[in-house]
């Protein structure tokens, strides 16, 4: 019988590991019990809510409704200062970087770090062309702002680490945060690592796919004496903003002149 009780037990076996369901896959299981937990039989469906052996995950911090202080939205001058988020971008940001050389201005770019860690060279070219660097977040969170410090905190210090690998010593003197999503906290955080928030007064949403002319149109009635644009080398196809700022860069830096952000 001993064979028997054998396949019995290796039965009862799989049927036990079947019931330990990977939690990352499962998301009702998401910040429940550990994998470790042993399994119960199945239960009735409980009528209270089940005693939690962890903690959950910390909630998001909640938006603030106005942005906070301390946001940079203006050059200080008549000058008005392009600024490139998203990228880098093969296919984009050299192109980008050939209209700007062509005309003989300079821009600020708000790089993505897994972008930057993919696509290094492209950091070092903006970086050897005379471009300001500005960290834009590890993996574009717009939530980073509301999660817990420690983590801004940690994905700001892996962004910045990741443009100093592919420029050592780089001035990183600027955080933007993803989708305009600040919290005081995203600030503060920037601030204690060396980083002033840069928003902008200009924002055509060339990501949202419209033509050429209507980014052109959109820039030129917002744009003020003083204005930081907000347009982007990734993150999508950017052909229209290409060709828009074929026209736009010239008359920009006809009209008020075009400055880095310092
Ligand atoms: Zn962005």
């Amino acid at each position: 019988m001993r064979p028997r009780a054998l396949l019995a037990f290796g039965v009862s076996l799989v049927l036990f590991l079947a019931g330990c369901g990977d939690p990352a896959r499962n998301p009702s299981q998401v910040g429940g019990p550990p994998a470790s937990a042993a399994p119960s039989p199945p239960a009735p469906k409980p009528t209270t809510t089940p005693r939690r052996t962890t903690p959950p995950k910390p909630r998001l911090r909640p938006l603030p409704t106005t942005l906070p202080a301390g946001l940079h939205r203006s050059t200080g001058d008549r000058a008005v200062a392009l600024t490139f988020d998203d990228g880098p971008d093969p296919r984009w940001t050299p192109q980008v970087l050939d209209q700007l050389r062509a005309a003989h201005v300079t821009a600020t770019f708000c790089v993505i770090g897994s972008q930057v860690k993919r696509y290094p060279e492209l950091v070092a070219r903006i970086a050897r062309e005379g471009h300001q660097l500005c960290n834009h977040s590890w993996r574009h969170d717009i939530n980073l702002g509301r999660r817990p410090v420690a983590d801004i905190r940690a994905d700001l210090l892996r962004t910045d680490k990741a443009i100093r690998a592919a420029v050592p010593k780089a001035r990183i003197p600027y955080y933007r945060q993803p989708g305009g999503r600040w919290t005081p906290e995203v600030v503060a955080v920037a601030r204690q690592l060396g980083m002033r928030s840069l928003h902008w007064s200009v924002d055509p949403q060339d990501w949202d796919h419209p033509t050429a002319q209507t980014i052109g149109k959109r820039v030129e009635s917002a744009v003020r004496p003083g204005a930081i644009v907000l347009m982007h080398d990734g993150g999508g196809d950017r052909r229209p903003t290409l060709a828009a700022c074929q026209h736009l860069i010239p008359e920009l830096k006809r009209r008020y002149g075009i400055s880095r952000l310092r």
